[in-house]
């Protein structure tokens, strides 16, 4: 009954290093193609992209902010160019910000909103009209465990990932019957350079330990093969918060 994804396209946001490059490696063994985004790191792109083609999938690397809207459709282009239309979206690039309170300004706050959920709105958007023709599509947004206890950073990390689960809820209810599935997954905390400078550490965690990449990869390919969960937050936190 699961879906095989062999020749199926995927775009994962911010796959340079981190989450990203690990699902993007997971959807290449479970036999995705895969547009691997980045915003700076082009080297650490490209070495996702090496590693996938080891793999025997096809990869290309799309430079673009996922927050700007002309970027997105840019970058949507070039991978339609490239490997074909994008079956699988995986909203993932994102910042985070260790600010005290006080300091938070508008911008980050615009900045912070953008980049972690307008950019899902922008690529949903765009992708969706082809996986509606082609009746198939999986759209998996990373969101954060902050959405749901409001985590330890601020409140513009916490609303803009509390804002994709609502997101997530509104194109699932829309998208029911066109066999496409929108999910979302709640990670905390996961060894990557995003939480290098977090002034927590494992202790905070029920089970002693932060999460690897590939823990948080194998619920994406999970959600990929699977048609007949929609709607839903998956949590990848090491029991911090029961659901
Ligand atoms: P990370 O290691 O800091 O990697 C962030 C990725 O996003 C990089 O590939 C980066 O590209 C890309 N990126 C940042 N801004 C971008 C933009 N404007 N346009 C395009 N790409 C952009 O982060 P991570 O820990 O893997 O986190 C991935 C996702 O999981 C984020 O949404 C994060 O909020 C979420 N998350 C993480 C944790 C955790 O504990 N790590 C917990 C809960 C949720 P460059 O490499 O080019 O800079």
């Amino acid at each position: 009954m699961l879906d095989d994804l062999t020749g199926k396209i995927a775009l994962v946001t911010g796959a340079s290093r981190g989450i990203g490059r690990a699902v993007a490696l997971a959807l290449a063994q479970a036999g995705a193609d895969v547009a691997v985004n980045y915003l700076v790191r082009e080297a650490q792109a490209l070495d996702t992209v090496k590693t996938i083609e080891r793999l025997g999938r096809r990869a290309i690397t799309v430079r673009a902010d996922v927050s700007r809207a002309a970027e997105v459709a840019g970058m949507v282009e070039v991978i339609e160019a490239n490997l074909g239309q994008v079956d699988i979206l995986v909203n993932n690039a994102g910042i985070v910000s260790h600010q005290p309170l006080a300091e938070i300004t508008e911008e980050d706050w615009d900045r912070m909103l953008a980049v972690n959920l307008k950019s899902a709105f922008l690529l949903t958007q765009r992708v969706l009209p082809g996986m509606r023709a082609r009746g198939w599509g999986r759209i998996i947004n990373i969101s954060s465990v902050a959405a749901q206890t409001g985590g330890v950073t601020g409140p513009h990390y916490a609303a803009s990932k509390a804002g994709l689960l609502g997101l997530t809820h509104s194109y699932a209810r829309h998208l029911f019957t066109a066999g496409i599935t929108v999910n979302a997954i709640a990670p905390a905390l996961i060894e990557t350079d995003m939480v290098v400078d977090l002034k927590a550490g494992p202790e905070l965690i029920p089970v002693g330990r932060f999460g690897a990449p590939d823990e948080v990869a194998a619920v994406a390919v999970l959600l990929a093969r699977n048609g007949y969960i929609t709607g839903q937050t998956i949590n990848v936190n090491g029991g911090w918060y029961m659901s």
